[in-house]
């Protein structure tokens, strides 16, 4: 059976750590020797103890890390050929023939070239008599999985790179931080982020901090005078009542003629222009610090699992790939593939091909920085008369979920500029019941791409019989003609009920979309709602000091999450924080699972282990409850661990949404105004969800929800993340140390 080798290069990120463990755990899983290379490629040259077989428990502890436990360093030995047959040799010398590499696109070319120079380099290795024959042959070629280990997210061929939501939580923190300081002396801030050649962290901060202008290497202003522009804007913006101005700037930002743009250049023109006081703050190195966010732990977890799979099964003996993830689905491509398109688009900036640059971004990248230019706007465009307008109605409705303010911010400004009446439907159905409706206006929703909560007002409010006549007469008396319903499950069935009563009430025949906005994700038509992110992350941070306090005093913990009867964030949350077992509704809680599962926690704590972790969905099973399981496993520890319970709660629901949530919410908002306009303007009434599916915007009529959705258990038939299961199995078990 071949060996796998892991390595980490290039600039660290973080995820990296949970990616190794991965490997590591998945490798031993299948019965592979796995071994770590310390120091990257510098490692590899190095041989001796810098390569080192690896146990189920060396990578324990380590999934809440930042940075990598197993170091990475540049090598410039590896740029040579004798670098590498050295490097070669010491792989062979402990039977490596196979390695995951998780690094930048530096690193995954230097991989690249190994694979592709391996048959010569142990011919020569051969030649020269450093290895037999037989192992040659044995080790005929190389197979390499390479993971983008970077924040920048600057590779082609994965739609998000390990560590880039990380680094969006650090940007989006400290911006918050800033705008806060800044509006109270009304201060320009320009930040600068990284990215040298890519903006993805410069537009999707921007985007998800409410940020007044962006500049991107990408997409330089086009105009000569763009800071005359830039500052026009800015000034309008003061003259509407915008405290606070941020103008986010990547690294490698640059203008129309390729001329590198720097903060202090920004900070230059804002104080002469707009004679008021600026100030440069460089975020450097915080943004890849720090411990990973839920999302990267997961999809490092997933990318390496993968990588073994994809070893294991033979099917890429001997050839270079990346595995990625695109539409939240984990693909593999032809790594030199990646590299050679990766490379077009830094050619393309290089030679201030800017269309040809955007292209290469691709589609998503594009919209969002054509919703940006939208968002920043200090005013709405002037409209032309002949502009199709409408009267659009936006609410909030269900429990509060966070990025429900940043999907209506991005949806007003959207609809306004596009020439449209929006309105604001305040405190849910039970306010759209009372007529609780005003005209929102352009500076209402500034400030509130960050805020968590709802402020429109929500609840969970269902129309019962007498308030469909005063919900269909308020529609009427506003003269809505359209509704954006932003919200949970109950968001959703109230819709629905409008939707069945259109024969009895016709103001009810207008154009209706649902949004998916609830922690749970349980909503048709959508694998992702806006607000699980943070949700997730609320529970990994709860989690990860739970797991401190817990570690000391030898104990197992059982935590019991939200969800409903939704398992998403207890599998995703046991994922992201290495819980040995989770227990779902949709699988329920059987004597048996307990008994097992008692019996794997002694084993375990025989063995050394310090600590358990065992995470249930609230509705698991209502007869083994948290507070049963406590005991239980208290009993059962006869002295050799003790046992508690936390119960997360609303804290949970609560907080600032993570810039995942904002994001999405920014980005579907602009689907459903577009899906609503269409409809006004052919004088459509259909009524639709809207969601992310298969990493596609998608809408579900009205009519083929019902089909999706188990009425019962309130929640989707088909629900994709429990196909992670078995990876969450093998990453953390209960009899194991
Ligand atoms: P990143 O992987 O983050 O892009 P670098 O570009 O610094 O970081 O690459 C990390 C290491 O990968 C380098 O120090 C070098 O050892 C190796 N490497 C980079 N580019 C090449 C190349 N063209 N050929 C061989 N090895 C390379």
């Amino acid at each position: 059976m071949s060996k796998i080798g892991v390595l980490t290069s290039g600039g660290d990120a973080p995820g990296m750590n949970a990616a190794v463990r991965a490997v590591v755990r998945a490798g031993l899983d299948r019965g592979f020797e796995v071994f770590a290379i310390f120091e990257g490629y510098q490692g590899m040259v190095d041989g001796g103890d810098r390569i080192q077989p690896m146990s189920w428990s060396d990578v324990g502890g380590i999934l809440h890390r930042g940075g990598t436990v197993i170091g990475t360093a540049r090598c410039l030995e590896f740029l040579e050929r004798a670098g590498r047959l050295k490097a070669v040799k010491n792989l062979l010398d402990q039977g490596i023939d196979s390695l995951v590499v998780i690094g930048g696109d530096g690193s995954l070319t230097g991989a690249q070239l190994l694979c592709d120079e391996w048959t010569s380099l142990i011919e020569e290795l051969v030649e020269k008599g450093e290895i037999s024959k037989e192992t040659a042959v044995r080790h005929k070629s190389l197979t390499v999985m390479g993971l983008v280990g970077s924040i920048d997210n600057d590779m082609w061929g994965t739609d998000i790179s390990i560590g880039a939501d990380t680094a969006l939580h650090r940007i989006t923190d400290a911006v918050d931080a800033i705008s806060s300081t800044a509006a109270s002396h009304q201060r320009s801030f320009v930040v600068e982020v990284m990215g040298r050649h890519c903006g993805y962290l410069a537009l999707m901060s921007a985007l998800a901090t409410g940020a007044d202008w962006v500049l991107i290497p990408e997409s330089p202003p086009n105009l000569d005078a763009w800071e005359n522009k830039m500052c026009d804007v800015l000034q309008n913006g003061r003259r509407i009542g915008r405290r606070d101005s941020i103008v986010i700037v990547a690294e490698g930002a640059k203008s129309r003629n390729g001329d590198p743009i720097s903060c202090e250049y920004v900070k230059e023109v804002l104080e002469t222009q707009l004679n008021e006081d600026a100030r440069v703050t460089k975020l450097g190195h915080v943004q890849r610090g720090g411990a990973p966010s839920a999302f990267d732990r997961n999809l490092s977890t997933m990318l390496g699992s993968f990588a073994v799979e994809a070893i294991d099964s033979n099917k890429y003996a001997g050839s270079a790939n990346l595995i990625g993830i695109r539409g939240n689905k984990i693909c593999l491509s032809p790594l030199y593939e990646c590299l050679a398109k990766t490379k077009e688009v830094n050619q393309a900036i290089r030679e201030c091909n800017f269309e040809k640059a955007m292209e290469l971004r691709g589609s998503g990248f594009q919209e969002a920085f054509r919703t940006i230019r939208t968002l920043v706007r200090a005013m709405p465009h002037e409209q032309e008369p002949s502009n199709k307008h409408m009267r659009l109605g936006i609410m909030n409705a269900g429990a509060p979920s966070p990025g429900m303010n940043t999907a209506v911010r991005a949806a007003v400004r959207i609809g306004i500029d596009n020439g449209h009446s929006v309105f604001r439907i305040n405190n849910g159905f039970e306010g759209l019941v009372k007529g609780e409706i005003e005209p929102f206006n352009w500076m209402t929703v500034n400030g509130w791409a960050y805020i968590g909560g709802s402020q429109l007002g929500t609840n969970r409010y269902l129309p019962a019989n007498g308030d469909f006549y005063a919900i269909a007469r308020n529609i009427e008396e506003h003269n809505l003609q359209a509704l954006l319903i932003i919200g949970g499950w109950s968001a959703y069935e109230a819709a629905f009920q409008l939707y069945k009563k259109r024969n009895s009430f016709p103001a009810f025949n207008i154009p209706i979309v649902c949004f998916p906005a609830t922690i749970d994700n349980d909503l048709p038509g959508s694998e992702l709602s806006v607000g699980a992110d943070t949700a997730l992350n609320n529970i990994v941070d709860a989690i990860d000091k739970i797991k401190q306090s817990a570690v000391a005093s030898r104990r197992v913990f059982v935590v019991e999450v939200l969800g409903g009867n939704c398992g998403y964030l207890a599998l995703m949350g046991a994922m992201a924080t290495g819980a040995e077992r989770v227990y779902l509704n949709e699988e329920g809680v059987t004597l048996s699972d307990l008994r097992e599962d008692v019996e794997g926690l002694v084993h375990g704590f025989q063995e050394g282990k310090r600590l358990g972790l065992v995470i249930r969905n609230e509705n698991a099973n209502e007869t083994y409850s948290a507070e049963f399981m406590e005991s239980l496993f208290e009993e059962e520890g006869k002295g050799l661990f003790t046992s508690r319970r936390a119960i997360l709660g609303h804290l949970q629901q609560g907080g600032n949404p993570t810039p995942f949530d904002r994001i999405l919410g920014s980005r579907l908002a602009v689907k459903c105004i577009r899906f609503l306009e269409e409809q006004v303007s052919t004088r459509g009434s259909e009524a639709a969800c809207i969601g992310l599916r298969q990493g596609k915007f998608d809408l579900t009529d009205f009519q083929d929800a019902p089909r999706m959705i188990d009425e019962e258990k309130r929640r989707p038939k088909n629900q994709w993340w429990l196909q992670l299961r078995p990876v969450a199995r093998v990453m953390a078990k209960p009899g194991v140390k």
